[in-house]
């Protein structure tokens, strides 16, 4: 809570102003039941319109005074919660955009997500209303209530039982609702879910024709939401008819008990006028108090969330380390593992030098991404030393490694931009680079042919174009800045032999430097690797270049012979 407390402080003399003529509105409107009960008790009365019109005349300027400053208030809160969650969700942003792989992996995407959009939001919530009636509320309560003792003790005390009534009824019903609700909105949010995944997958379930069961499984979501959120409005269906008792029951109970005061001569008409009023006003009080701990509560818990991230381990280490190596790139005894279960990397060992390609070449979760993972410095090695550069990797800072690979993920996504700005990648690079990249990645002949060429706008995650154009794509990505270490993990899964072969000869004829990771499961994208790594569950079970491999690795001349036939040899 504390940190988050902090970003009130830049806005410490706006609140103290805003709450000051919060207070000032308070006193004018607990003023006016008084002048009320005077008119009627001595001007009334006495029939001195003089005076009748004096007083309406002084209530009506006090009742549109207290009107202007709370709307006056009421914009500053606004405006100063806005402001500091705005603050808030910046730093929560790049905060979380500096969280390490491992602890993405820890607090999950979809959590990192509902901190920066819910939580944020019910912390605005909290601040807002904590500003608006987090002084106002007390004091109308407090203030009417002494008010009310000094003039008839007797009457202030009902409106006192009522007034903690009412308060710890509507708190106890709204704490019961607030679960209901958490889940009511998680259960619409598998359903929004649903509906994204259908969506995107709408051709699959077409062409498998299992429209019917998806149907039902939305169907089944759908009900459970809807069930969630009647258990939410059953409970929460109390507060509204309670409030609106107890103020119809309280009003009564003023009246009658006032009458029975006024028939013993202890108290003027006037005055129960005056109590109706106070005991509407500290009653409205009441209930946005019991509304403010509401909002307290779940701001709160939101603000942890937020500060768990805030707080967070700065990610990385950058460890000091003068240990050299001849290795562009290499793996020193390396082991790793995601969970600390089970290895998925164990002992790898294997050197690289400048300029040289490094084959990977393995089933699915065998470890192939996890070894360039570790290479990218995404996380780091848990035994042994990762080379980059012929340094130990971690003692390379982030700034040090960028700039230094260009990369191409797995199932990775396109912006929904122009062709020309998902190659430059917000990094301001000019169309000639962009341009030489396309062509490099064998892209430009199928950018030419889009109507607007490298303006074309793409759909989301690229939907109008075909696998393999937005591989391509995601390669020239990859070599737009110029990097001096390639590494392509399944990037030519969706190309056919030709444009494997042209994209690979052309970044050997492009970019003559270029030391290439390259991930396949394809022997001919690997075969002109100067080392192959074989990978089964973790290990690397042989390495050596391709001819090397055809004669001592079986599995690698099976799977050669298998895809390629006589040419393997
Ligand atoms: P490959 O790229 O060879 O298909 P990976 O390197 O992606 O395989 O995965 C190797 C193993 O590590 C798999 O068993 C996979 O389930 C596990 N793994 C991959 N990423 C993570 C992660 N972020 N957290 C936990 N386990 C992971
Ligand atoms: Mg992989």
């Amino acid at each position: 809570m504390r940190t988050v407390l902090g970003y009130l402080r830049p806005f410490a003399r706006r609140v103290t102003i805003g709450v000051a003529i919060k207070f000032t509105a308070a006193i004018l409107e607990l003023a006016l039941p008084l002048l009320l009960a005077r008119i009627i008790d001595v001007y009334v009365p006495a029939g001195d319109m003089d005076a009748i019109w004096k007083a309406g005349g002084v209530m009506a300027v006090l009742a549109f005074s207290a009107a202007f400053c709370n709307i006056t208030a009421n914009r500053m809160a606004a405006w100063v919660s806005m402001e500091m969650v705005r603050e808030l969700r910046n730093d929560l942003y790049s905060r979380t955009e500096r969280l390490s792989c491992a602890q993405m992996d820890r607090f999950s995407v979809s959590s990192l997500v509902s901190r920066l959009t819910n939580d944020t939001y019910h912390v605005h919530q909290m601040f807002d209303k904590l500003q608006r009636g987090g002084i106002r509320a007390p004091m109308l309560v407090l203030g009417g209530l002494v008010l009310t003792f000094l003039q008839e003790p007797v009457l202030a005390l009902v409106q006192l039982v009522v007034c903690v009534l009412t308060f710890f009824t509507i708190w106890a019903v709204t704490r019961r609702g607030i679960p209901h609700y958490t889940k009511a909105q998680a259960a619409v949010d598998t359903v929004v879910r649903m509906i994204r995944e259908n969506a995107s997958g709408v051709r699959v379930i077409k062409a498998l024709a299992c429209q019917e069961q998806e149907r039902a499984r939305f169907e089944t979501a759908n009900a459970s939401a809807r069930h969630t959120e009647e258990t939410a409005g059953c409970v929460m269906a109390a507060a509204n008819p309670l409030t609106g008792f107890f103020l119809n029951t309280g009003l009564v109970l003023v009246v009658v008990v006032g009458a029975f005061r006024v028939q013993e001569g202890r108290m003027a008409a006037g005055q129960i006028v005056a109590f109706l009023s106070y005991f509407a006003l500290i009653q409205n009080a009441t209930l946005g108090m019991a509304k403010i701990f509401v909002k307290i509560s779940k701001g709160m818990a939101s603000a942890r969330r937020i500060e768990e991230i805030l707080q967070a381990p700065t990610g990385q280490t950058v460890r000091r380390s003068e240990a050299v190596s001849g290795a562009e790139l290499g793996m020193e005894h390396v082991s790793f593992s995601y969970l600390g279960v089970e290895k998925e990397l164990a002992d790898a060992d294997f050197t690289l030098r400048k300029g040289e390609m490094l084959g990977i070449l393995g089933p699915t979760g065998s470890g192939k991404t996890t070894l360039v993972s570790l290479l990218l410095r995404l996380y780091d090695a848990d035994e042994g030393v990762v080379w980059v550069g012929g340094r130990d990797a971690a003692s390379l800072s982030r700034e040090d490694l960028r700039g230094r690979f260009g990369v191409v993920f797995q199932n990775e996504a396109l912006l929904h931009d122009s062709v020309y700005e998902n190659i430059s990648f917000l990094r301001g690079l000019s169309r000639e680079d962009v341009t030489a990249a396309a062509k490099t990645a064998q892209a430009w002949e199928f950018i030419q042919e889009l109507p607007d060429g490298l303006d074309t706008q793409l759909d989301i995650r690229g939907a109008n174009l075909s696998g393999g154009q937005r591989q391509r794509l995601l390669i020239a990505r990859a070599l737009a800045a110029k990097p001096g270490v390639l590494v392509l993990d399944s990037a030519d899964s969706a190309l056919d032999y030709r444009t494997a072969a042209a994209l690979h000869e052309a970044i050997r004829r492009d970019h003559p430097g270029v030391t290439l990771v390259v991930i396949s499961e394809r022997i001919a994208s690997l075969r002109e690797a100067d080392r192959i790594l074989v990978l089964e569950d973790g290990v690397i079970t042989a390495q050596g270049d391709h001819t090397h491999l055809m004669e001592t690795c079986g599995r690698y001349r099976r799977m050669a012979e298998l895809q390629m036939g006589g040419a393997a040899t």
